[in-house]
């Protein structure tokens, strides 16, 4: 990396707690901690944060005691984001509080849940550009926490809250850019890009969840190990593997496989992003922000990931087993929503005098673990409807 280096050992590029934009409500610098790392303990201490144990990745919580949670992805992307950033010479701490606080606007059971509640605001409100875990997110850390005396939401830095809206409709950040001029809603109009920090998170995420549901896919018996050497990148690295351990097999093997990928993926990114970084030379943290993406893979490893994901897709997100326990969980969020919205004193008191009603009942809904939602299932249309509450 080039020799320009600032306090920390960070570059010239990366996101200084010190020149935070702030937060929307000032408080007073904390003693210890500066801002970034106040904002990741924050998060680490909220309600939403500990939610996402029972919250689905892929594997509905109750399939399976090892499957990934979006506890523990958030927890693999702040590995994989802080590691990137050390070597990007970023902000850890900014780079950590993101990925923790990623998926905070995740519904119960992952992507069948969000669809479903998408479905059922759209219904309710055409003109009101229904539901996104994006924006989600930044509605838990900037209104939906309840914790301090004096003001809602964590209230974060702008940078936290920049890279936690990974992405947003022009609707939404229409509305965002109406309430907060300049804020984050600014670069979806604008069309630049977030910090560096926010940049890497993204990626962190991708080559996680790309990672770890081969993992979970092959834990589950959807995915058959023979089936994965299609796949050109994890050909190769099972070879190599084989060359290192002659005789290896089972788990270990396919861990090592795995181990392998990851860290071709994290070296292609780091390596990138330091001839893209040190190509574009941005004098801070918002010419960074003004070059285009500057943390990026190459495009062989792009081209790897798009297979990564396309087989995921079809042998796995699409398989006839998770398809059959989404749309059950789908029916769920449906019943939910149309029981709240029908007659509002079926929820709990703070919920039920809260307007928009649809509005009020998708926060509800969001912020459930898919366990909490199959008990308010049962409890408002009773056991056997769902086929899932069984397994509780
Ligand atoms: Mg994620």
């Amino acid at each position: 990396m080039t020799p320009v280096a600032t306090q920390g050992g960070l570059g010239v590029w990366a996101s200084h707690a010190a020149q935070s934009r702030g937060r929307r409500r000032p408080e007073p610098r904390a003693p210890n901690r500066d801002d970034f790392q106040r904002d990741r303990d924050r998060i680490v201490h909220s309600t939403a944060f500990r939610r996402l144990v029972y919250k689905t990745q892929v594997f509905l919580n109750h399939e399976g005691d090892l499957f990934r949670t979006r506890m523990t992805h958030s927890i693999e992307v702040a590995q994989l984001a802080r590691s990137v950033a050390r070597a990007l010479r970023l902000n850890e701490d900014l780079c950590e509080a993101i990925a923790l606080a990623h998926d905070l606007g995740h519904t119960p059971f992952g992507h069948a849940g969000q669809d479903a509640l998408d479905a059922c605001l759209r219904a309710a409100q055409p003109d009101g550009g229904g539901f996104e875990h994006n924006f989600q997110s930044l509605r838990v850390v900037d209104e939906l926490e309840e914790r301090y005396p004096d003001f809602d939401g964590l209230n974060l830095t702008f940078e936290a809250r920049e890279g936690i809206l990974k992405h947003c409709s022009p609707r939404h950040a229409s509305a965002l850019e109406a309430r907060e001029p300049g804020g984050v809603g600014r670069r979806f109009l604008d069309h630049t890009q977030p910090s560096l920090e926010a940049q890497v998170c993204n990626l962190a995420d991708e080559i996680a969840y790309n990672t770890h549901d081969i993992d979970d896919g092959v834990r589950s018996g959807l995915l058959a190990y023979e089936q994965l050497l299609a796949l050109p990148a994890f050909a190769q690295f099972h070879r190599e593997a084989l060359g290192a351990f002659p005789g290896l097999g089972g788990r270990r093997l396919l861990f090592e496989v795995l181990r392998r990928t990851l860290s071709a993926q994290v070296h292609d990114l780091i390596g990138c992003s330091t001839a893209r970084i040190q190509e574009c030379a941005p004098a801070d943290a918002d010419e960074a922000r003004r070059s285009g993406p500057l943390v990026l893979c190459s495009a062989e490893g792009a081209e790897s990931a798009r297979a990564v994901k396309a087989f995921l897709r079809s042998g796995l997100y699409r398989h006839p087993r998770v398809v059959q326990t989404t749309e059950a969980a789908r029916a769920v969020v449906r019943d939910l929503f149309g029981a709240y919205t029908g007659d509002p004193s079926t929820l709990p008191a703070p919920h039920a005098t809260r307007r928009p009603i649809h509005r009020a009942v998708a926060d509800y809904i969001a912020g459930m673990t898919d366990r909490f939602a199959l008990r308010e299932h049962v409890r408002l249309f009773g056991a056997g409807r769902s086929g899932l509450a069984h397994e509780l």
